[in-house]
């Protein structure tokens, strides 16, 4: 029997690239800068078998199209935005994502980001190192100890959040309508039934929940509104669930404290108008990026990928 062809388009780390090489049954072409030739990916997609990519390498319908061998596309992460997921089922192809491989990294990008919001340090950190000013009074900030956590979104990450807060003495209160009530008191989490509860009684919020037609701009001014004045807010999940604009208001009239953004509506997001807006934290998406959690989505998608391979 011939061998599978598999074709990574994008970086992936070596611990993948490894367990792929060393199958019998895989012939594998690494090109970690191949999603740059869309052209090139065109050319030469029919003899492949599986593909694998991060979210840089457009699987269009066009492409699909070509890849008459095609049996099985493996996004190395979690958002399959990049993937033409109709048109992918239409030809019977199996699309398989990693969405386990980064929740501890995200996990922990957002307690830092959380005490970085509350303690202002990046403000702080500017202000020393750039400035050279020595502003001891200027940096004042809140403890999470004794505090409220309210989460929206108590999946994978949100309770991975909710564990450590409360190891930080915060009390934690959830609201997500889709998870088994035991499983918030089982972790010592309160399960509220409405969000207006949650945003009443939270001194911080953070939300966990995907993007999708019930989450974009779960968070507006109308909901800032109902929130206790000098609340942190936290965005580490995907941009467009707190609507930008709204929350730029709020940190303006200083209704909300602070924030903490790592996910934009559009990205990049050079020049996004929270950028713009006072006491707010930010990073360029970087919630999965540890080392460990490249190693373990890269190993995860290619187990995928030989298992739809093989059957
Ligand atoms: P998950 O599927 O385990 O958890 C999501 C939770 O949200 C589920 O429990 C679901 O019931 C809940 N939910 C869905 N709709 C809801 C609604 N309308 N109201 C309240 N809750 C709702 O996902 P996860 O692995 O925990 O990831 C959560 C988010 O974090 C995703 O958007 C993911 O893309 C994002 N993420 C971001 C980064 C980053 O780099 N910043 C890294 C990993 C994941």
């Amino acid at each position: 029997m011939g061998k599978f062809k598999v074709l990574v388009t994008e970086h992936i780390a070596d611990a993948g690239i490894e367990l792929l090489k060393s199958q019998p049954d895989v012939e594998l072409t690494y090109d970690p800068e191949l999603f740059r030739n869309f052209d090139r990916i065109l050319q030469i997609i029919p003899e492949y078998d599986a593909l694998i990519t991060r979210s840089g390498t457009p699987v269009t319908e066009e492409l699909l199209e070509r890849a008459k061998r095609l049996k099985v596309v493996g996004r190395a992460g979690v958002g399959v935005d990049n993937i033409d997921l109709e048109a992918a089922s239409r030809r019977g192809i199996l699309v398989v994502n990693a969405p386990t491989g980064n929740t501890l990294a995200a996990t922990e990008h957002t307690m830092g980001m959380m005490i970085a919001a509350a303690r202002l340090i990046p403000y702080a950190h500017k202000s020393l190192k750039e400035e050279r000013k020595w502003e001891r009074k200027k940096f004042m900030g809140v403890e999470l100890a004794g505090k409220t956590l309210g989460i929206i979104g108590f999946g994978r990450i949100g309770s991975r959040v909710g564990i450590r807060a409360k190891a930080f003495d915060m009390k934690v209160i959830a609201y997500d309508p889709y998870i088994k009530r035991e499983k918030a008191e089982r972790l010592g989490v309160e399960l509220v039934d409405d969000l207006d509860e949650l945003l009443k009684r939270s001194d911080i919020i953070t939300v966990h929940t995907p993007l999708t037609d019930e989450t974009r701009n779960m968070i507006t001014k109308r909901e800032i509104e109902k929130m206790k004045d000098g609340v942190i807010l936290l965005n580490i999940a995907r941009g467009g669930i707190i609507n930008e604009k709204d929350l730029y208001e709020a940190l303006v009239s200083g209704k909300v404290r602070a924030a903490a953004v790592d996910v934009f509506s559009k990205e990049p997001a050079t020049d996004n108008i929270l950028l713009d807006a006072p006491n707010i934290v930010v990073t360029p998406h970087i919630g999965a990026n540890t080392f460990e959690s490249q190693t373990n989505v890269a190993v995860i998608i290619a187990n995928q990928v030989l298992a739809a391979l093989r059957g």
